[in-house]
C-alpha cells in the first residue's frame, strides 16, 4: 500500500473542506472493505484518505410509518440485518444485508460503502430500486434528493 495522509473529521463541513483541500487526491473511507482493498492491490492509490465512522448520528436507522424508512451512510449492513424496523417493514432488505460477504465483512460493511462502490453485483441496490429509495445526497452547498434507479 502506497503512504498517505489520514484524517478523522467529526463533522461532514470538515470533510467538505478536506475534500476541496484535497483537490481530488482524496477517498472517503466508511468501512472499507472495498477500498482498504484496492489500496493493498494498488488499484486506487489515494493521496489522502478521509475516515467518515466518527461524524455522529450517520450510521442511524429511523422508521416511522409517516416518514418511511431513513437509513444513514454509515449504518452498516449487520444494522441494517438486525434491525426490527427493516426487518418488520421491508424483509427483503434485511435479507439481502444478511447476504453480503460473511459475518467479518458485514459487521464493518456500510449501506453508503455499497452504493458509493457501485458494482452492478451490490446486492443492497435491487431491493432499494424496486423499494423507489431516493438517496440524499450532499455537496458543500446544497442537499438533493436522486431516485436511486437513475
Ligand atoms: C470478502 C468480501 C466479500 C464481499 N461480498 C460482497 C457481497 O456478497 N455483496 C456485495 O454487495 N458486496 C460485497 N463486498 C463488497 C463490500 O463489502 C461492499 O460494497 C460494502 O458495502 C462497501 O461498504 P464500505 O463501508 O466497506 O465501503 P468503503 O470500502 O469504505 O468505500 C467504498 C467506496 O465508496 C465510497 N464511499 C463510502 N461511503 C461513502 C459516502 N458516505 N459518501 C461518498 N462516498 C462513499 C468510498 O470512497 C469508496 O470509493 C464484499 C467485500 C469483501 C472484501
Amino acid at each position: 500500500m502506497r503512504p498517505f495522509d489520514y484524517y478523522s473529521p467529526g463533522t461532514i463541513e470538515e470533510v467538505f473542506s478536506l475534500l476541496r483541500k484535497s483537490k481530488n487526491e482524496a477517498k472517503l473511507l466508511a468501512g472499507g472493505t472495498d477500498l482498504v482493498g484496492n489500496m493493498k492491490l494498488k488499484t486506487l492509490s489515494p493521496k489522502v484518505v478521509i475516515d467518515l465512522k466518527r461524524i455522529k448520528g450517520l450510521n442511524r436507522i429511523n422508521y416511522s410509518k409517516r416518514n418511511g424508512l431513513r437509513i444513514g451512510a454509515l449504518a452498516t449492513l449487520t444494522d441494517i440485518h438486525t434491525s426490527v424496523a427493516v426487518r418488520e417493514n421491508f424483509s427483503f432488505l434485511a435479507q439481502a444485508a444478511g447476504e453480503v460477504g460473511s459475518v467479518q465483512v458485514r459487521n464493518r460493511a456500510t449501506l453508503g460503502g455499497n452504493l458509493c462502490n457501485a458494482s452492478p453485483a451490490a446486492d443492497t441496490v435491487p431491493p432499494l430500486i424496486a423499494m423507489g429509495a431516493v438517496a440524499r445526497v450532499r455537496g458543500p452547498r446544497r442537499e438533493r434528493a436522486v431516485n436511486l434507479e437513475q
